[in-house]
Protein backbone atom coordinates (compact mmCIF):
# COMPACT_ATOMS: atom_id res chain seq x y z
CA UNK A 1 0.00 0.00 0.00
CA UNK A 2 2.74 2.77 1.12
CA UNK A 3 4.60 1.74 -2.24
CA UNK A 4 1.77 2.32 -4.32
CA UNK A 5 1.30 5.85 -2.57
CA UNK A 6 5.03 6.62 -3.08
CA UNK A 7 4.46 5.62 -6.94
CA UNK A 8 1.84 7.41 -7.02
CA UNK A 9 3.71 10.51 -5.89
CA UNK A 10 6.89 10.16 -7.78
CA UNK A 11 3.93 10.18 -10.97
CA UNK A 12 1.94 13.12 -10.00
CA UNK A 13 6.18 14.85 -9.13
CA UNK A 14 7.22 13.99 -12.32
CA UNK A 15 4.06 15.48 -14.20
CA UNK A 16 4.29 18.15 -12.22
CA UNK A 17 7.93 18.86 -13.54
CA UNK A 18 7.02 18.42 -17.39
CA UNK A 19 4.59 20.86 -16.22
CA UNK A 20 6.99 23.16 -15.03
CA UNK A 21 9.53 22.31 -17.66
CA UNK A 22 7.05 23.69 -20.10
CA UNK A 23 6.12 27.17 -18.20
CA UNK A 24 10.18 27.88 -17.49
CA UNK A 25 10.64 27.12 -21.73
CA UNK A 26 7.18 29.33 -22.37
CA UNK A 27 8.45 32.01 -20.10
CA UNK A 28 11.55 32.51 -21.78
CA UNK A 29 10.03 32.18 -25.73
CA UNK A 30 8.15 34.56 -23.96
CA UNK A 31 10.18 36.87 -22.50
CA UNK A 32 12.14 37.17 -26.14
CA UNK A 33 8.90 37.73 -27.92
CA UNK A 34 8.40 40.51 -25.56
CA UNK A 35 11.94 41.98 -25.95
CA UNK A 36 11.51 42.03 -29.48
CA UNK A 37 8.24 43.90 -29.07
CA UNK A 38 9.59 46.67 -27.14
CA UNK A 39 12.82 47.46 -28.33
CA UNK A 40 11.28 48.11 -31.98
CA UNK A 41 8.21 50.87 -31.98
CA UNK A 42 7.38 49.80 -35.74
CA UNK A 43 6.22 46.67 -34.92
CA UNK A 44 4.74 47.81 -31.45
CA UNK A 45 2.19 49.50 -33.45
CA UNK A 46 1.24 46.75 -35.45
CA UNK A 47 0.87 44.62 -32.56
CA UNK A 48 -0.65 46.71 -30.31
CA UNK A 49 -4.25 44.96 -30.53
CA UNK A 50 -2.58 42.01 -28.74
CA UNK A 51 -1.98 42.67 -25.45
CA UNK A 52 0.79 41.44 -23.24
CA UNK A 53 -1.74 38.81 -21.92
CA UNK A 54 -3.06 38.13 -25.28
CA UNK A 55 -0.15 37.39 -26.48
CA UNK A 56 0.48 34.88 -23.36
CA UNK A 57 -2.38 33.26 -23.17
CA UNK A 58 -2.11 31.94 -26.79
CA UNK A 59 1.30 30.76 -26.34
CA UNK A 60 -0.40 28.46 -22.84
CA UNK A 61 -2.83 27.68 -25.67
CA UNK A 62 -0.11 26.72 -28.34
CA UNK A 63 1.86 24.98 -25.80
CA UNK A 64 -1.65 22.69 -24.79
CA UNK A 65 -0.71 24.05 -21.49
CA UNK A 66 -4.79 25.84 -20.96
CA UNK A 67 -5.72 22.03 -21.36
CA UNK A 68 -3.81 21.00 -17.94
CA UNK A 69 -5.65 22.20 -14.91
CA UNK A 70 -3.27 25.13 -13.48
CA UNK A 71 -3.27 26.50 -17.29
CA UNK A 72 -6.98 26.27 -17.26
CA UNK A 73 -6.92 28.14 -13.72
CA UNK A 74 -5.09 30.71 -14.81
CA UNK A 75 -7.69 31.75 -18.08
CA UNK A 76 -10.32 31.12 -15.60
CA UNK A 77 -9.08 33.01 -13.32
CA UNK A 78 -8.64 35.87 -15.55
CA UNK A 79 -11.84 36.07 -16.32
CA UNK A 80 -13.71 35.35 -13.34
CA UNK A 81 -12.30 38.67 -11.86
CA UNK A 82 -13.60 40.62 -15.12
CA UNK A 83 -17.13 40.04 -13.45
CA UNK A 84 -16.16 39.36 -9.48
CA UNK A 85 -14.79 42.35 -8.57
CA UNK A 86 -13.77 45.43 -5.95
CA UNK A 87 -14.91 48.77 -5.66
CA UNK A 88 -12.24 50.93 -4.75
CA UNK A 89 -12.21 54.60 -4.41
CA UNK A 90 -9.33 56.71 -6.00
CA UNK A 91 -6.48 57.72 -5.46
CA UNK A 92 -5.44 54.17 -4.30
CA UNK A 93 -2.41 52.10 -2.86
CA UNK A 94 -2.06 48.34 -2.38
CA UNK A 95 0.69 46.28 -1.27
CA UNK A 96 -0.10 42.79 -2.14
CA UNK A 97 1.18 39.18 -2.76
CA UNK A 98 0.97 36.72 -5.65
CA UNK A 99 1.08 33.12 -4.54
CA UNK A 100 3.47 31.35 -6.88
CA UNK A 101 1.54 27.68 -5.90
CA UNK A 102 -2.07 28.79 -7.18
CA UNK A 103 -3.68 30.79 -10.63
CA UNK A 104 -4.10 34.53 -9.27
CA UNK A 105 -5.98 37.57 -10.77
CA UNK A 106 -7.10 40.88 -9.56
CA UNK A 107 -9.39 43.03 -10.31
CA UNK A 108 -10.25 47.04 -8.83
CA UNK A 109 -13.10 49.23 -10.13
CA UNK A 110 -12.91 52.70 -9.57
CA UNK A 111 -14.43 56.17 -11.06
CA UNK A 112 -12.45 58.81 -12.25
CA UNK A 113 -14.17 62.34 -12.90
CA UNK A 114 -13.39 63.81 -16.78
CA UNK A 115 -10.73 65.69 -16.52
CA UNK A 116 -8.92 63.09 -14.46
CA UNK A 117 -5.41 62.06 -15.62
CA UNK A 118 -4.82 58.49 -14.16
CA UNK A 119 -1.10 57.07 -13.42
CA UNK A 120 -1.80 53.19 -12.32
CA UNK A 121 1.77 52.17 -11.81
CA UNK A 122 2.78 48.84 -10.83
CA UNK A 123 6.32 47.55 -8.40
CA UNK A 124 7.34 44.51 -8.30
CA UNK A 125 9.85 43.08 -6.03
CA UNK A 126 12.98 42.48 -7.38
CA UNK A 127 13.80 38.99 -6.31
CA UNK A 128 11.40 37.26 -8.32
CA UNK A 129 10.83 39.64 -11.41
CA UNK A 130 7.58 37.91 -12.35
CA UNK A 131 5.31 38.87 -15.37
CA UNK A 132 2.38 40.76 -14.64
CA UNK A 133 -0.02 41.78 -16.55
CA UNK A 134 -2.24 45.10 -16.60
CA UNK A 135 -5.11 45.98 -18.08
CA UNK A 136 -7.50 48.42 -17.84
CA UNK A 137 -11.45 48.26 -19.25
CA UNK A 138 -14.14 51.33 -19.25
CA UNK A 139 -17.55 49.83 -17.95
CA UNK A 140 -20.29 50.43 -19.70
CA UNK A 141 -23.89 49.88 -17.82
CA UNK A 142 -24.58 47.96 -14.98
CA UNK A 143 -25.77 44.23 -13.97
CA UNK A 144 -26.52 41.73 -16.96
CA UNK A 145 -26.22 44.07 -19.37
CA UNK A 146 -22.75 45.11 -18.25
CA UNK A 147 -20.25 45.97 -21.06
CA UNK A 148 -16.20 46.08 -21.01
CA UNK A 149 -13.92 47.88 -23.26
CA UNK A 150 -10.63 47.57 -22.78
CA UNK A 151 -8.88 50.92 -23.26
CA UNK A 152 -5.04 50.75 -21.87
CA UNK A 153 -2.44 48.07 -21.11
CA UNK A 154 0.74 47.88 -19.82
CA UNK A 155 3.55 46.80 -21.64
CA UNK A 156 4.80 43.75 -19.00
CA UNK A 157 8.21 45.30 -18.27
CA UNK A 158 7.09 48.71 -18.09
CA UNK A 159 4.30 48.54 -15.45
CA UNK A 160 2.94 51.54 -16.25
CA UNK A 161 -0.56 53.36 -17.99
CA UNK A 162 -1.48 56.48 -17.72
CA UNK A 163 -5.41 57.02 -18.92
CA UNK A 164 -6.79 60.60 -19.03
CA UNK A 165 -10.71 60.27 -18.03
CA UNK A 166 -12.21 61.95 -21.14
CA UNK A 167 -15.49 62.01 -19.39
CA UNK A 168 -17.17 60.41 -15.57
CA UNK A 169 -16.21 57.10 -16.30
CA UNK A 170 -15.68 53.75 -14.60
CA UNK A 171 -12.97 51.81 -14.87
CA UNK A 172 -11.86 47.96 -14.18
CA UNK A 173 -8.08 47.55 -13.70
CA UNK A 174 -6.88 43.66 -14.30
CA UNK A 175 -3.53 42.32 -12.58
CA UNK A 176 -2.36 38.96 -13.34
CA UNK A 177 0.83 37.22 -13.16
CA UNK A 178 2.35 34.54 -15.24
CA UNK A 179 1.67 30.90 -14.23
CA UNK A 180 3.89 29.54 -11.08
CA UNK A 181 5.89 32.99 -10.41
CA UNK A 182 4.68 35.01 -7.56
CA UNK A 183 5.64 37.85 -5.17
CA UNK A 184 5.32 41.08 -3.41
CA UNK A 185 4.47 43.83 -5.58
CA UNK A 186 2.41 47.72 -5.13
CA UNK A 187 -0.33 49.12 -6.91
CA UNK A 188 -0.26 52.46 -7.25
CA UNK A 189 -3.52 54.47 -8.61
CA UNK A 190 -3.04 58.19 -8.50
CA UNK A 191 -4.78 61.33 -9.95
CA UNK A 192 -3.12 64.18 -11.69
CA UNK A 193 -4.68 67.25 -13.05
CA UNK A 194 -5.05 66.93 -17.30
CA UNK A 195 -4.23 70.47 -17.82
CA UNK A 196 -1.54 73.11 -16.29
CA UNK A 197 -2.87 75.14 -13.59
CA UNK A 198 -4.08 78.55 -14.89
CA UNK A 199 -2.49 81.27 -12.35
CA UNK A 200 1.53 80.89 -12.26
CA UNK A 201 2.81 80.11 -9.03
CA UNK A 202 -0.25 79.36 -7.70
CA UNK A 203 -2.37 75.62 -6.78
CA UNK A 204 -5.57 74.52 -6.17
CA UNK A 205 -5.50 75.98 -2.75
CA UNK A 206 -5.49 79.19 -4.55
CA UNK A 207 -9.41 78.32 -5.38
CA UNK A 208 -11.89 80.31 -3.47
CA UNK A 209 -15.13 79.33 -5.04
CA UNK A 210 -16.06 76.08 -6.64
CA UNK A 211 -18.11 75.40 -9.71
CA UNK A 212 -21.90 75.64 -8.88
CA UNK A 213 -21.73 78.00 -5.96
CA UNK A 214 -24.87 79.87 -6.16
CA UNK A 215 -24.34 83.89 -7.64
CA UNK A 216 -27.12 86.72 -7.56
CA UNK A 217 -29.36 85.22 -4.54
CA UNK A 218 -29.26 81.65 -6.14
CA UNK A 219 -30.65 82.87 -9.92
CA UNK A 220 -27.77 81.66 -11.29
CA UNK A 221 -24.88 78.95 -10.71
CA UNK A 222 -21.45 80.34 -10.58
CA UNK A 223 -20.04 78.23 -14.14
CA UNK A 224 -15.93 77.96 -13.11
CA UNK A 225 -13.99 78.10 -10.92
CA UNK A 226 -12.49 82.03 -9.06
CA UNK A 227 -8.54 81.70 -8.24
CA UNK A 228 -7.22 84.25 -5.80
CA UNK A 229 -4.06 85.93 -6.75
CA UNK A 230 -2.45 89.19 -6.33
CA UNK A 231 -3.14 91.76 -9.05
CA UNK A 232 -1.14 91.62 -12.15
CA UNK A 233 0.23 87.81 -11.57
CA UNK A 234 0.53 86.17 -14.93
CA UNK A 235 -1.94 83.74 -16.12
CA UNK A 236 -0.96 80.87 -18.33
CA UNK A 237 -2.36 78.61 -20.95
CA UNK A 238 -3.38 75.55 -19.68
CA UNK A 239 -2.74 73.45 -22.55
CA UNK A 240 -1.75 74.23 -26.43
CA UNK A 241 -4.47 75.95 -28.22
CA UNK A 242 -5.25 78.70 -30.64
CA UNK A 243 -6.79 82.31 -29.09
CA UNK A 244 -10.56 82.39 -30.33
CA UNK A 245 -11.60 86.00 -29.02
CA UNK A 246 -10.77 89.05 -26.56
CA UNK A 247 -13.11 91.56 -25.52
CA UNK A 248 -13.71 93.96 -23.01
CA UNK A 249 -17.15 94.62 -21.15
CA UNK A 250 -20.03 92.90 -19.49
CA UNK A 251 -19.77 91.19 -16.51
CA UNK A 252 -16.33 89.13 -17.15
CA UNK A 253 -14.59 92.43 -18.04
CA UNK A 254 -11.30 91.84 -20.14
CA UNK A 255 -11.28 88.69 -21.06
CA UNK A 256 -9.76 85.56 -23.24
CA UNK A 257 -11.19 82.64 -24.82
CA UNK A 258 -8.86 80.22 -25.86
CA UNK A 259 -9.58 76.82 -27.67
CA UNK A 260 -7.59 73.84 -26.72
CA UNK A 261 -5.61 71.92 -29.45
CA UNK A 262 -6.10 68.48 -28.56
CA UNK A 263 -9.49 68.21 -27.14
CA UNK A 264 -11.64 71.27 -28.58
CA UNK A 265 -12.64 72.35 -25.47
CA UNK A 266 -13.06 76.49 -24.69
CA UNK A 267 -11.02 78.39 -22.06
CA UNK A 268 -12.50 80.95 -20.58
CA UNK A 269 -10.28 83.64 -18.19
CA UNK A 270 -11.98 86.74 -17.37
CA UNK A 271 -11.33 89.60 -14.56
CA UNK A 272 -8.06 90.38 -16.16
CA UNK A 273 -6.01 93.31 -15.76
CA UNK A 274 -4.53 93.24 -18.99
CA UNK A 275 -4.69 90.49 -22.13
CA UNK A 276 -1.16 89.69 -23.63
CA UNK A 277 -2.14 87.71 -26.17
CA UNK A 278 -4.67 88.43 -29.77
CA UNK A 279 -7.31 86.51 -31.25
CA UNK A 280 -5.60 83.73 -33.82
CA UNK A 281 -2.35 83.38 -32.37
CA UNK A 282 -1.33 80.01 -30.82
CA UNK A 283 0.16 79.58 -28.03
CA UNK A 284 1.80 76.52 -25.97
CA UNK A 285 0.77 75.07 -22.48
CA UNK A 286 2.50 77.15 -19.83
CA UNK A 287 2.73 80.49 -21.72
CA UNK A 288 1.40 83.66 -20.60
CA UNK A 289 -1.93 84.96 -21.97
CA UNK A 290 -2.56 88.18 -19.05
CA UNK A 291 -2.95 89.11 -15.91
CA UNK A 292 -5.02 89.43 -12.98
CA UNK A 293 -7.31 91.65 -12.04
CA UNK A 294 -10.67 92.69 -10.89
CA UNK A 295 -12.52 94.21 -13.92
CA UNK A 296 -16.00 93.15 -14.96
CA UNK A 297 -18.46 92.52 -12.09
CA UNK A 298 -15.07 91.46 -9.66
CA UNK A 299 -14.62 94.99 -9.61
CA UNK A 300 -15.75 95.18 -6.07
CA UNK A 301 -13.58 91.97 -4.57
CA UNK A 302 -9.91 91.45 -4.31
CA UNK A 303 -8.11 90.37 -7.65
CA UNK A 304 -9.04 86.71 -9.12
CA UNK A 305 -8.96 85.29 -12.44
CA UNK A 306 -12.47 83.60 -13.20
CA UNK A 307 -11.69 80.00 -14.94
CA UNK A 308 -13.93 77.96 -17.01
CA UNK A 309 -14.43 75.06 -19.43
CA UNK A 310 -16.77 74.93 -21.85
CA UNK A 311 -17.68 71.69 -24.63
CA UNK A 312 -18.96 72.91 -27.82
CA UNK A 313 -22.42 72.09 -27.14
CA UNK A 314 -22.66 70.67 -23.96
CA UNK A 315 -21.79 74.02 -21.75
CA UNK A 316 -20.11 74.96 -18.51
CA UNK A 317 -18.32 71.63 -16.94
CA UNK A 318 -16.64 72.09 -13.61
CA UNK A 319 -12.74 72.97 -14.06
CA UNK A 320 -11.85 71.53 -10.91
CA UNK A 321 -10.57 68.22 -11.83
CA UNK A 322 -8.78 69.24 -15.30
CA UNK A 323 -6.50 71.58 -12.36
CA UNK A 324 -7.10 69.94 -9.00
CA UNK A 325 -3.05 69.56 -8.49
CA UNK A 326 -3.34 69.42 -4.59
CA UNK A 327 -4.74 66.77 -1.80
CA UNK A 328 -4.41 63.76 -4.52
CA UNK A 329 -2.13 61.06 -2.69
CA UNK A 330 -3.12 58.05 -1.71
CA UNK A 331 -3.45 57.15 1.97
CA UNK A 332 -0.23 54.96 3.37
CA UNK A 333 -0.30 51.71 4.20
CA UNK A 334 -0.85 51.79 7.79
CA UNK A 335 -1.40 47.72 8.32
CA UNK A 336 1.86 46.09 8.71
CA UNK A 337 2.93 44.50 5.86
CA UNK A 338 4.68 41.68 7.39
CA UNK A 339 1.51 39.88 7.04
CA UNK A 340 1.06 39.91 3.53
CA UNK A 341 1.11 36.67 2.06
CA UNK A 342 0.64 34.55 5.45
CA UNK A 343 -2.25 33.38 7.25
CA UNK A 344 -3.85 35.27 10.25
CA UNK A 345 -6.27 34.75 12.91
CA UNK A 346 -9.21 37.36 14.03
CA UNK A 347 -8.35 38.67 16.96
CA UNK A 348 -11.73 40.24 18.01
CA UNK A 349 -15.51 39.86 18.02
CA UNK A 350 -15.92 43.36 16.37
CA UNK A 351 -14.53 42.28 12.88
CA UNK A 352 -16.39 41.78 10.18
CA UNK A 353 -15.76 40.86 6.31
CA UNK A 354 -16.68 44.13 4.33
CA UNK A 355 -16.85 44.52 0.89
CA UNK A 356 -14.42 47.47 0.23
CA UNK A 357 -11.40 48.82 1.91
CA UNK A 358 -13.48 51.74 3.79
CA UNK A 359 -15.03 51.89 7.38
CA UNK A 360 -18.67 52.36 5.96
CA UNK A 361 -18.50 49.85 2.81
CA UNK A 362 -21.29 46.95 3.00
CA UNK A 363 -20.52 44.31 5.68
CA UNK A 364 -20.87 40.72 3.66
CA UNK A 365 -20.52 38.87 7.22
CA UNK A 366 -19.28 39.00 11.02
CA UNK A 367 -16.30 37.28 11.55
CA UNK A 368 -15.44 34.67 14.74
CA UNK A 369 -12.84 35.24 16.71
CA UNK A 370 -9.98 32.69 15.61
CA UNK A 371 -10.65 32.55 12.19
CA UNK A 372 -8.04 31.80 10.37
CA UNK A 373 -7.66 34.32 7.30
CA UNK A 374 -5.07 34.60 4.39
CA UNK A 375 -3.57 37.81 4.18
CA UNK A 376 -3.03 39.18 0.62
CA UNK A 377 -2.95 42.58 0.29
CA UNK A 378 -2.96 45.80 2.34
CA UNK A 379 -4.47 49.14 1.81
CA UNK A 380 -4.93 51.82 4.26
CA UNK A 381 -5.18 50.05 7.67
CA UNK A 382 -6.94 47.38 5.97
CA UNK A 383 -6.45 44.19 5.09
CA UNK A 384 -7.57 42.19 1.77
CA UNK A 385 -8.09 38.85 2.85
CA UNK A 386 -8.95 35.16 1.72
CA UNK A 387 -11.44 33.09 4.23
CA UNK A 388 -10.92 29.41 3.93
CA UNK A 389 -13.17 28.16 1.20
CA UNK A 390 -12.69 30.97 -0.63
CA UNK A 391 -14.86 34.04 0.40
CA UNK A 392 -12.51 37.34 -0.30
CA UNK A 393 -13.16 40.86 1.46
CA UNK A 394 -11.64 43.62 3.34
CA UNK A 395 -11.27 43.47 7.22
CA UNK A 396 -9.65 45.97 9.54
CA UNK A 397 -6.11 45.40 10.09
CA UNK A 398 -6.46 45.77 14.12
CA UNK A 399 -8.72 42.86 14.12
CA UNK A 400 -6.09 40.82 12.67
CA UNK A 401 -3.05 39.42 14.67
CA UNK A 402 -0.45 37.01 12.48
CA UNK A 403 -0.85 33.10 13.19
CA UNK A 404 3.32 33.29 13.99
CA UNK A 405 2.57 31.69 17.33
CA UNK A 406 0.00 28.76 17.33
CA UNK A 407 -2.84 29.33 19.81
CA UNK A 408 -2.98 25.94 21.79
CA UNK A 409 -1.35 22.34 21.40
CA UNK A 410 -3.64 18.96 20.79
CA UNK A 411 -2.79 15.60 21.36
CA UNK A 412 -4.66 13.17 18.68
CA UNK A 413 -6.83 10.93 20.28
CA UNK A 414 -6.74 8.94 17.49
CA UNK A 415 -5.17 8.63 13.79
CA UNK A 416 -6.83 11.15 12.21
CA UNK A 417 -6.64 13.00 8.78
CA UNK A 418 -5.38 16.28 7.45
CA UNK A 419 -7.23 17.42 5.00
CA UNK A 420 -6.03 20.86 2.20
CA UNK A 421 -9.38 22.63 2.50
CA UNK A 422 -12.13 22.77 6.29
CA UNK A 423 -14.44 20.54 4.54
CA UNK A 424 -15.55 17.32 3.82
CA UNK A 425 -14.51 17.42 0.32
CA UNK A 426 -10.20 18.48 0.67
CA UNK A 427 -7.67 16.65 -0.41
CA UNK A 428 -6.24 14.10 2.31
CA UNK A 429 -2.82 15.55 2.60
CA UNK A 430 -1.98 12.86 5.33
CA UNK A 431 -2.55 10.38 8.25
CA UNK A 432 -1.65 11.86 11.27
CA UNK A 433 -0.96 8.97 14.48
CA UNK A 434 -2.60 8.76 17.52
CA UNK A 435 -0.84 11.17 20.08
CA UNK A 436 0.61 13.15 17.74
CA UNK A 437 1.12 17.00 18.97
CA UNK A 438 -0.61 19.41 17.05
CA UNK A 439 0.09 22.91 16.86
CA UNK A 440 -3.52 24.41 16.42
CA UNK A 441 -3.71 28.11 14.87
CA UNK A 442 -6.95 28.55 14.13
CA UNK A 443 -10.49 27.14 13.92
CA UNK A 444 -13.06 27.35 10.93
CA UNK A 445 -16.38 25.24 9.62
CA UNK A 446 -15.82 22.76 12.62
CA UNK A 447 -12.18 22.44 11.39
CA UNK A 448 -9.10 23.41 13.35
CA UNK A 449 -6.07 24.87 10.73
CA UNK A 450 -3.18 23.43 11.92
CA UNK A 451 0.73 23.44 10.57
CA UNK A 452 2.24 20.15 10.48
CA UNK A 453 6.38 20.02 9.33
CA UNK A 454 6.15 22.49 6.13
CA UNK A 455 2.52 22.51 5.39
CA UNK A 456 -0.96 23.95 6.66
CA UNK A 457 -3.78 21.79 7.07
CA UNK A 458 -7.20 21.13 8.23
CA UNK A 459 -8.20 18.61 10.72
CA UNK A 460 -12.01 17.75 11.97
CA UNK A 461 -12.41 18.83 15.76
ZN1 LIG B 1 -16.06 83.51 -10.93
Amino acid sequence: MKDTIVQLKEERMNAIMTFIRKICFLSTCYLFFALLVSGCGGIKQIVQKDSPRDKYEKSLELSGLTNAALGREWKIAGEKVLQDTFEIKIPFKEAGYFFSDRANALSYCFEAKKGERLLIKLERDEIHKMLVFMELFTVQGKGNSRSLKRVAFADSTQLTIEEEASKNQKYLLRLQPELMNGGRYILTIAINPSLAFPVKGKDARAIGSRFGDGRDNGKRKHEGVDIFAPKRNPVVAVTDGIITRTSNGGLGGKVIWMSGLHDHENFYYAHLDSQIVHPGETVKQGEILGLVGNTGNARHSSPHLHFGIYLPGAGAIDPFPFINDIGKRPADIQADQDNIGSWARIKSNKAFLKSAPEIKSAVIRALDVNTPVEIYAASSNFYKVKLPGSLDGFVESKYVEKAIGYKYIAKLDKSRPIFDAPAGNGVLIEYLSENANLKIYGEYNGFFLVRNNDYWGWIAK
